[in-house]
């Protein structure tokens, strides 16, 4: 072992042992979380959960590690895994091959860090929000033909994904349903799978980075706070200061103070007061609402239901991992 990882052992306050100990989840088994697994796996982390529902295809050959014209077909996970193995075979991989949310929470929590690499928004965001509420951090990278970004989210100490309006405006609204324009106008929206310009000279740089704060956070060295682009066409970094919003409805304990709106029953009928949820959260389509008091599921269709003043519910979405809670109050 020590002859393994001598020269990192030289890098002031590293920690082995720690590092040995330490369990890393990487979401996603792309461009990025390819770099970023085989990283980790080099400096000896001591377990990788690996996750991703996705097989091989010839155009992922371009920039992901590990995976040849042979694997076409074969699913990301295995192959990743078999790899990983022969660079370290001293580190405990586990795969996962399925969607992030349907994964158990008990085994996401026994991650030290989460790295996420993926290329949806609406994944993104439940992660975020995930992630926040169990108190893991997260490392989020994503990059877009030359141009690259990383973020680095400590809960309720450094800003997260939704304290910022960095989510494109048109994913925002993918997700919400305008208030007070009636039923009639909401529609289903799929978030379409694009393809992004994307080369491996990109990820490696920003999977390297996202593969450094990784190690810095099991080593007890303070990470970056910033929100880190980098311009691959003139070479440039740019760190763009970030500030927790106090009104942020996944990281904030004070949202439903400041933003949280009153229902009341003298002039707003239930159903409109559901919509202004939806649209101040950006809550998605498939939104559920759930009346704590008597442990029921309601819907809109319980429009006309009679509410008590203090009386508590629960909103679940399918961008947010666990419910929203809201008190009512009547005026
Ligand atoms: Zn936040």
């Amino acid at each position: 072992m020590t002859d393994r990882y001598a020269r990192q052992l030289l890098i002031e306050n590293w920690d082995q042992t720690r590092i040995k100990e330490s369990t890393v989840t990487i979401v996603g088994l792309g461009a990025l979380g390819t770099v970023v697994a085989a990283s980790l796996a080099m400096a000896g982390v001591g377990k990788l959960i690996l996750i991703d529902f996705d097989t091989i295809e010839v155009s992922n050959l371009n920039r992901q590690l590990f995976y040849y014209e042979d694997d076409v077909g074969k699913p990301k996970v295995n192959v990743a895994a078999k790899a990983l193995r022969a660079i370290n075979p001293s580190i405990e991989i586990e795969v996962i091959k399925n969607a992030i949310e349907k994964v158990p929470h008990d085994l996401l929590t026994t991650s030290n860090v989460i790295v996420e690499g993926l290329d949806t928004f609406k994944v993104r965001r439940w992660l975020n929000a995930f992630t926040v509420k169990a108190k893991i951090p997260l490392i989020s990278g994503g990059m877009y033909g030359f141009l690259g970004n990383i973020q680095v989210v400590i809960p309720y100490h450094t800003p997260c994904l939704e304290c910022q309006s960095l989510i494109p405006e048109q994913e925002l609204q993918k997700a919400c349903t305008p208030f007070g324009e009636g039923r009639k106008e909401i529609r289903e929206v799929v978030e379409e799978k694009k393809f992004i310009p994307s080369v491996s000279s990109v990820s490696l740089v920003i999977g390297g980075l996202m593969a450094q704060e990784a190690l810095k956070i099991i080593n007890g060295i303070p990470t970056m706070n910033n929100f880190l682009f980098w311009d691959g066409e003139s070479g440039q970094f740019t760190s763009v200061p970030l500030k927790r919003r106090k009104t942020c409805f996944v990281c904030s304990d004070t949202y439903h103070l400041d933003i949280i709106p009153v229902y009341s029953s003298k002039d707003q009928r239930f159903s409109d007061f559901i919509e202004q949820l939806r649209y101040s959260f950006n809550l998605g389509l498939e939104i559920k609402i759930l009346y704590e008091t008597q442990h029921m599921v309601i819907t809109d269709a319980l429009m006309g239901t009679e509410f008590h003043n203090g009386e508590i519910f629960r909103v679940i979405d399918p961008s947010i991992p666990m419910p929203l809670k809201f008190k009512i109050y009547l005026n």
